[in-house]
Formats: structure tokens, C-alpha cells, sequence
């Protein structure tokens, strides 16, 4: 997205938010971010809402909060609005001092689910934050507040993309989205909430919760994997090693002092050609059609111990865009899948290791399927799996092997490769590179 729309859009929340009537005097801001550009974009401080226009909105840096372009300062609360997106997935941030939620901030107490209307938008109670030290408030305030938020999702296992609100002790609600809009809607929404909260407890203050079922039923309807109220997204199928992780370097070391010890001299190159393929066949190509069935699983697994040891001893990183990415395709309801030639004990600890467990609701291994890439069997498995029609599910790859198998499944593809290019319908060095709509561009125009 453009600056100017971002801007724009920013411009037009901050505007909705001050006709909500959520906003007394200035005490109320929008922002919202570019993750792939690395820019947040919010309302300039101490500007009266009759007097904002497009032009004001402030463009900073999402890594370290300087102004990119605006003339004018920040809100003050920038740096609570950076915690945020530095640890929740979210695409915009709102905070107001609206007079029910505050109320509720001020009385340190949870807006508890008591209902459906609640549990339609938020999966539990909206927590409280603890009181700031003297000291968190004397120095970075603002930061300590964002921190604090952090603090209270983390400790109290609350997943921030099923209840994107949070009350601040003795200040205020702070919400957020996947994009401006959507985020001034929970404003709203918890407001409501608050309200009917209050009254809720002014007549019946002991009135018994509603069910887990319930709640559960109502949240599901409208989020995540089973929804079938609103849109339906479609599946995000990906390769893991050389897409999510790179773990290239463990599978080199794994191979040469496996086969080493066989005495094969394994070179670079052929190690590099081998990539995306099962190890059945990678050993066959290396050892010749005469290797028996159980040298080449003997050496496969030791390979794979090997690898499995290296990953956890050595750690692994995600991929640059990887971690963003899992996190804005899951908060906008798309379903996804691991869809990987590996073995799926490789799979696991690298996901792991690199703490991307959580965005997946299944992994197809190895052991899944009777053909590797290119064959097509792994992806047609994983949108069985996610019960996604074929031309609902993108493919992210990194090998030739894998986009032939995409394209043979009927799905589409994006390529990234900083080193070939690959024949996908995007194609990219890295996922840092991938456009903010190219997931929603590829399912539009899925085949017809
Ligand atoms: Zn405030």
C-alpha cells in the first residue's frame, strides 16, 4: 500500500473514530502500518479532529518510531502503538478514553463475556493491565504502557489476535485489527460491551456466566477456521525449509558426515541439486539404482537424527517476512498448512525451533504421501486436510520441484527464491518483497 493510502485510510479511521463519540476532546488516535514498507502511519499530536486532514497523518518507522515524512510530531502514544505491532500481528491500533471503558480501566476491573454480542467479537473477558511502577512511569512511559499490555497477554495465555482489546489500569481501552477500520469497530464494539457490563452487574451482580459452548460457538461462527459467517478466505500452503527457515546449512553439515562415513564424497553442488525432493529418492540418485532398500533408509535416518540435533543444539531462525506474514494471513482467517517433502519429526522441531508452531492446523510430511514433489500429492493431501478446494489454496515455495507440483495441483503459486527465478504467478526474493495484496490478488483471480 501506498504512503498516500495508507495515509488516507488512517486520515478516515481517525475521523470515524471522533464521530463514534468514543473521543473526548483529543484523547483518541488511529494508526495503522505497511508491514512490508516498515511504516506506521497516526494521528499527529495535539491537531483538533475539526481541523485534521489526510496530509497531517504522520508517517514513522515501524523498527524505531523517527518520523519518515510528516512535518508534524506523532500522537505522544506512538511508542504504545509500536509495542503493540512489535508483538501482536495486527494491522492498526486504536485508543480512546471512551466514558464506559474507562470506567472499567478506572475501576481496575475485566470486562467479562457475559454474552453473545460479546463472544461475536471477543473470545474471553478483555483483561485489565497491572498499575505501572513509579518508575516505568518516570522513564518511557508511553513504551512501558505498550509493555505492559504485552506483559498482561503473555501472563495470562490470552491470544491477541481472538481479543484485540485491553483495558489499561486508571487510563484507558487501547483495540486493534487487521486494518484501521476494523479496529475502530472493537472500539466501538467495547464500548457497547462496557455498557452492557455495567448494567449487567448494577442488577444481577452475581449472574452465572454463559457456557464455554456458548461463547466458543459464537466466536468460531465469525473467526478463524470453521467460520462461516461473512467472507470465506481461502489457504495458504507452504513449504517450510528454504520458504519459512533456512536451514540449508544443517542439511549440508547432516548429508556430507552421514555419507562421509559411508565413504561417498558428497560435493556442494549435488547436495544443492537434491533440494525439495524426498530422501528415497535424493539417496538414489547418489548411491545408484542398486543401493538396497534398507542402506538407503538406514542412511536416510541417520541423516535426519543428525539434521534433528544440529536444528535443536543449533537453533533456527524464520526466514526475514516469514513470522509477519503467518501472523497477518492467520489474523485475516485464512487457513494454512505445512506441505513439505520432510519428514514430519524435522518438521515439528524446526517449527519449533523457530517458534512458528502456532500458525498451523496441520503439518503433510513425508510420511504423508507415497510421492514427493513434483508430484502434486502433498498439496492435494494438505487442502483435503484444510477441506479447501484447490483453486481456494496459494502455494509458497522455494524450489522449481515445488511450484511444478503447485501448478500440477491446480493451485497458484508464489515463488521466493534469491537465487533462481522461479515460473510462479509472483515471484519474489524474499517475503519481505511480496506486495501487501498479493494473497487476495492470487484468490481473486483463481481459476475460473
Ligand atoms: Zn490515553
Amino acid at each position: 500500500m501506498l504512503h498516500a493510502e495508507l495515509r488516507e485510510a488512517v486520515y478516515r479511521a481517525n475521523i470515524a473514530l471522533a464521530q463514534s463519540g468514543l473521543v473526548m476532546g483529543t484523547f483518541g488516535n488511529v494508526s495503522a502500518v505497511d508491514r512490508l514498507a516498515g511504516v506506521c502511519v497516526i494521528k499527529p499530536s495535539g491537531v483538533p479532529y475539526a481541523e485534521l486532514t489526510a496530509e497531517h497523518m504522520v508517517a514513522v518507522s515501524l523498527e524505531t518510531g523517527e518520523s519518515i515524512d510528516g512535518a508534524l510530531r506523532p500522537s505522544s502514544d506512538t511508542p504504545t502503538h509500536l509495542e503493540l505491532y512489535r508483538a501482536f500481528g495486527c494491522g492498526a491500533v486504536v485508543h480512546t478514553h471512551s466514558e464506559y471503558a474507562t470506567v472499567f480501566a478506572q475501576a481496575r476491573l475485566p470486562i467479562r463475556c457475559m454474552g453473545t454480542t460479546h463472544a461475536d467479537y471477543f473470545r474471553g473477558d478483555i483483561p485489565v493491565t497491572r498499575a505501572l511502577t513509579p518508575d516505568e512511569i518516570a522513564h518511557d512511559y508511553e513504551l512501558n504502557t505498550g509493555r505492559v499490555i504485552v506483559e498482561t497477554f503473555a501472563t495470562g495465555g490470552i491470544v491477541a489476535s481472538e481479543t484485540p482489546a485491553v483495558l489499561v489500569a486508571n487510563h484507558g481501552p487501547f483495540t486493534w485489527g487487521p486494518d484501521a477500520s476494523k479496529a475502530v469497530e472493537y472500539a466501538r464494539v467495547l464500548e457497547y460491551l462496557a455498557r452492557l457490563e455495567w448494567r449487567v452487574k448494577a442488577i444481577a451482580a452475581d449472574a452465572p456466566r454463559p457456557g464455554v459452548q456458548l461463547v466458543d460457538k459464537h466466536y468460531r461462527r465469525k473467526h478463524g477456521p470453521e467460520a462461516y459467517y461473512g467472507q470465506m478466505t481461502g489457504a495458504v500452503l507452504w513449504d517450510l525449509d528454504g520458504t519459512l527457515v533456512d536451514s540449508g546449512e544443517y542439511h549440508w553439515q547432516s548429508w556430507r558426515d552421514t555419507l562421509s562415513r559411508e565413504d561417498f564424497d558428497l560435493t556442494y553442488d549435488r547436495f544443492l541439486a537434491s533440494f525439495g525432493q524426498k530422501n528415497d529418492r535424493i539417496l538414489r540418485g547418489w548411491l545408484g539404482e542398486d543401493a538396497t532398500v534398507e542402506r538407503i533408509e538406514r542412511l536416510g535416518d541417520a541423516k535426519e537424527a543428525e539434521y534433528r540435533r544440529l536444528a535443536r543444539e543449533g537453533g533456527l531462525e524464520p526466514l526475514p517476512g516469514a513470522a509477519q506474514w503467518l501472523a497477518r494471513l492467520k489474523h485475516e482467517g485464512w487457513r494454512q498448512a505445512v506441505a513439505t517433502s520432510a519428514p514430519r519429526l524435522n518438521a515439528v522441531v524446526m517449527l519449533q525451533a523457530c517458534g512458528l508452531e502456532e500458525f498451523f492446523e496441520t503439518i503433510v510430511s513425508a510420511e504423508d504421501v507415497s510421492v514427493g514433489k513434483p508430484d502434486p500429492e502433498v498439496f492435494h493431501a494438505a487442502a483435503v486436510r484444510l477441506d479447501t478446494p484447490p483453486d481456494r489454496c496459494i502455494v509458497v515455495e522455494d524450489a522449481a520441484a515445488g511450484i511444478e507440483a503447485a501448478r500440477r495441483a491446480g493451485m497458484r503459486c508464489i515463488g521466493v527464491s534469491s537465487t533462481a527465478t522461479l515460473d510462479a504467478d509472483i515471484a519474489v526474493r524474499s517475503l519481505t518483497d511480496l506486495p501487501a495484496d498479493a494473497f487476495a490478488r492470487l484468490l481473486s483471480a483463481r481459476r475460473a
